[in-house]
This record gives structure tokens, C-alpha cells and sequence, in this order.
């Protein structure tokens, strides 16, 4: 039986399309700057594509002994910094083009958040929640044997994304360890604790995110957390914890989504209760919690999943997955501020509406690379036979997200540029002095 077909993209949907129109950009700004055009011309182009691209079909017994198969890719886009690093994700979207554009913003945000890696992203066409556990299992172990001696510690360090959980990072440590015999378990990050795993690795990208508003906001709102409203498109790892510690922060969070549907209350979303009663997803349709003794629940309103993102808020954080806000929808934002934290959420089209609207987009490579700073520290961890503390964890991110920030944020004033176009200068120049 066959799997999910590749699902076609075209020049509007394709985010490797958008990958490259904003490398191209940048590189535009940045080459006048270079005595040695031709050098500087040849690295950008060797940077417009991957390295290596792994495709192919995996084919495993299902439970009922029949046989499927799956579409399945690792894009290496560069390894010029340190080994290739970036996440696997199992989802029916995924396409060659999709694995080819998240390597290369993979490769930013290393190089932004300046740790030794390069960029790279794996994915396998399938729907998860339709396989049990055992068939899941059997497909993981498949994709480690495909991409076989192409991953590694120092090699290719792959991670979790959208549908891959720290037990998956363990079965594909256990399948890989299988093949070279290498028992350090440093072939995948994101591991569960009892696995070898970091403390601090679940929240680590929504805590990323919240570091760089915490650098930012103050600049833009002229109020204090506590007035500045807050919405969320996703509530999965990601969405879930940001939400949660921007709750901490004293933040207004009053509006979340899923894919069937969400919540809003002007109060504020009671975040913890939310949390504990979304174990499965659908409650957000159906369950409004708000805060504080004003709360009214009459105050609720179930929003569609599109409407999310055209809420009256100060700051809109997409969570998702890409394309979400796109040419067609961009003039509805209301939001000041959007903390980009799903990878590729905006298209270049709707950025363009945005910013000349004047609104202020944290783009992704900076806004959402706690995780993989945190994945650095777990491979260090795992190589020096180390076990942080999770305060450590949490010190050493915060520091590295503030030094990145202040790093965009400098050559942003320096370049009298946005936020994106600055990260991607950054990145090109930690880049380009490698190759
Ligand atoms: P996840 O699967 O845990 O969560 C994503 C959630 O978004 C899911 O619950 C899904 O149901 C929901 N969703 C999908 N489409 C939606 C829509 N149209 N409206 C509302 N909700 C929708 O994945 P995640 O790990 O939270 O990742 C989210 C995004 O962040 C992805 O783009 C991922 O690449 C990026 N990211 C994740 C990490 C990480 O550490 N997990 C790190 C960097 C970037």
C-alpha cells in the first residue's frame, strides 16, 4: 500500500522559494560591502541549496501484515560551522522543498545564536496519530537505517520537530546505536532525561522566545506586561510553554488556537488550568478557563483557528507551522508585535504588508532558537558525561538569547534595517567567513 503523496507546492506555498528570495535579499544589501565579489557571489550560492539531499521511500510492516510507504528526506544544507543539526519532522505536509527551506533557516539560527553547528532538517510524509505505537516505532528505526553513516555526533545530530517526541529521539538513539555500536547516545538531542536528555529541553524554545521580548518590548509598548495583550496560534510544545511563561512574566494572555478552533477572554486565560485540560486538543473549543476575580465566563469566545491571528492584541506569537500569515491575510494583523516561533510562518509577500504597516516581526531563526541552544548544551552534556542543573540550563539559554538579540538588534540600527534582514545578516557573515 502506498503512502501519502508528496502534496504539490507552487510558488506561493513553496518555503524554499521563500528561503531563497530572502537569502537573495540580504545578499543584495551585504555585497557592496565585499572587495572579493566573485568569492562572496560563490557563497551565496553554494548557501541557496543543500549540501546533500537524502530522499527516499521506507517501507515497514503495519500491524496488520500488510506493508506501507512512506516518504521520507534529510536535507544537509551546511556544515561549515560545526556538524549539521536540526530537527525531524512526521507530518502529511512534508515535502522535499519544505525539509530544503527549515535546513537552511536551521542554518541561520545556529549561526545567529553563534553555536557550533550547521543546519540541516529531516521529515517523513505520514499522518502520526494514523499509526499505532509499534508502526511508529518500526517506521523511526527505518528512517535511522536511511539515513545510516549520514548522521553521527559529529556528522549530523538530529532532533525532534513537529510530531517527534523525546521517546522517538530514543528509539532512533537505539536503532542508530544498533548499526555503529556508539552507546553515547549523542547521535540525537531531545531525548527524554532517563535517556540522556537535558533538563530544561521542553520549554526551552518558548523560554528562548520569551527572553527576546523580554529584551524587546519595552522599546515598543509604552505600558507594562501586565496591559500587553498576548495571542497564540498553537498549542502544542512550543505554544503551550510560551504561553505558560509569558503568563509568568506577567504578560495578558488572552487568546489561544488549535487546529479545530480556540479560545479568547479579555481577562486573561487562566494558562496553568488550560494546560492541564489540553491534553487533548479539542478542549479549547469547548473549555474557556480565564483569570483573576474579574473573570467572567461570559466573557468567552471560541475563535476559528484562522481568526487567531486577526485578534485585537498587542503581540500575536504563530506556533504552528508555515505560511500562516501570508499576502491574503496580512492586512487583517492587528497586532504591534509578532514573535515569529513557528519556522517560516510568515511568507515574504505578507512580511513586506507588514512591515511597511509598521509592525514589528521577532523573526524566527532568532525568536525561536532556544531549542536547538539548548540541544547544543544536551550534546554537551551527553560528550563530557555531564548532567546540568536545570537553573545552569536556564542561566547559560537566557545568556545566549540576550547576546544574539543584542546582536541583531545592533546590526538592525546599524543597517537601518528590520529584524529578519538583520538576523540573516548576521547569520551571512558568521557564514560566509567559513566556506
Ligand atoms: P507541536 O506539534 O508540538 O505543536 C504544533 C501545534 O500547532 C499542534 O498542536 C497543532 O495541532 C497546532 N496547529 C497546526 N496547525 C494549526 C493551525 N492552523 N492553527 C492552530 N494550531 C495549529 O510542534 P512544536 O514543536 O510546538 O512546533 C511548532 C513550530 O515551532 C514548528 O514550526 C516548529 O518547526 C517550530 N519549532 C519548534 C521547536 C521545538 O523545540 N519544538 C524549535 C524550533 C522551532
Amino acid at each position: 500500500m502506498a503512502g501519502i503523496p508528496a502534496r504539490k507546492l507552487n510558488n506561493m506555498n513553496n518555503p524554499y522559494e521563500h528561503a531563497v528570495t530572502q537569502l537573495k535579499l540580504v545578499a543584495e544589501k551585504l555585497r557592496p560591502q565585499y572587495e572579493d565579489k566573485s568569492r562572496f557571489d560563490n557563497a551565496i550560492s553554494l548557501l541557496s541549496k543543500p549540501t546533500q539531499l537524502l530522499a527516499d521511500k521506507l517501507t515497514i510492516i503495519m500491524d496488520d501484515g500488510s506493508t506501507e510507504s512512506f516518504e521520507a528526506y534529510r536535507s544537509q544544507h551546511s556544515n561549515a560551522r560545526g556538524p549539521y543539526k536540526g530537527g525531524i519532522r512526521f507530518h502529511p505536509d512534508v515535502s522535499e522543498e519544505e525539509v530544503k527551506a527549515l535546513s537552511m533557516w536551521m542554518s541561520w539560527k545556529t549561526a545567529v545564536a553563534d553555536i557550533p553547528y550547521g543546519g540541516a532538517k529531516g521529515g517523513i510524509i505520514v499522518d502520526p496519530k494514523k499509526l499505532s505505537s509499534r508502526e511508529l516505532q518500526r517506521l523511526s528505526r527505518a528512517y535511522v537505517r536511511f539515513l545510516g553513516t549520514n548522521v553521527g555526533p559529529w556528522i549530523d545530530v538530529p532532533a525532534p520537530d513537529v510530531n517527534t517526541t523525546p521517546e522517538i529521539m530514543a528509539w532512533m538513539a537505539n536503532e542508530y546505536e544498533k548499526i555503529t555500536s556508539d552507546r553515547t547516545k549523542v547521535v540525537v538531542t531531545g531525548k527524554s532525561i532517563k535517556n540522556e536528555g537535558s533538563l530544561g529541553r521542553i520549554s526551552a524554545t518558548g523560554r528562548g522566545g520569551r527572553e527576546v521580548l523580554l529584551q524587546t518590548y519595552k522599546k515598543y509598548f509604552d505600558k507594562p506586561a501586565s496591559q500587553i495583550t498576548v495571542a497564540i496560534q498553537g498549542f502544542g510544545n512550543v505554544g503551550s510553554q510560551l504561553a505558560r511563561l509569558l503568563d509568568q512574566s506577567g504578560f495578558k494572555v488572552i487568546a489561544l488556537a488549535e487546529v479545530q478552533g480556540g479560545i479568547w477572554h479579555s481577562d486573561g486565560l487562566d494558562i496553568d488550568r488550560t494546560l492541564q485540560a489540553t491534553i487533548q486538543k479539542e478542549i479549547l473549543k469547548k473549555t474557556c478557563y480565564c483569570k483573576g476575580k474579574q473573570c467572567h465566563l461570559t466573557k468567552c469566545h471560541f475563535v476559528g483557528p484562522k481568526n487567531i491571528l486577526s485578534q485585537d492584541v498587542d503581540i500575536l506569537a504563530p506556533a504552528a507551522l508555515e505560511n500562516q500569515i501570508t499576502k491574503e491575510n496580512a492586512h487583517q494583523i492587528k497586532a504591534k508585535l509578532i514573535l515569529e516561533m513557528a519556522n517560516g510562518a510568515i511568507t515574504p509577500e505578507a512580511e513586506k504588508i507588514l512591515l511597511k504597516k509598521g509592525k514589528i516581526i521577532i523573526p524566527d531563526v532568532l525568536a525561536n532558537s532556544g531549542g536547538v541552544v539548548v540541544s547544543y548544551f544536551e550534546w554537551l552534556q551527553n560528550l563530557n558525561n555531564e548532567h546540568w542543573e536545570k537553573a545552569l540550563v536556564y542561566q547559560k539559554l537566557n545568556k545566549i538569547m540576550r547576546r544574539a538579540y543584542k546582536n541583531v538588534d545592533e546590526t538592525a540600527k546599524k543597517y537601518k534595517t528590520d529584524l529578519r534582514t538583520a538576523s540573516y545578516i548576521v547569520a551571512l557573515k558568521n557564514l560566509e567567513k567559513k566556506l
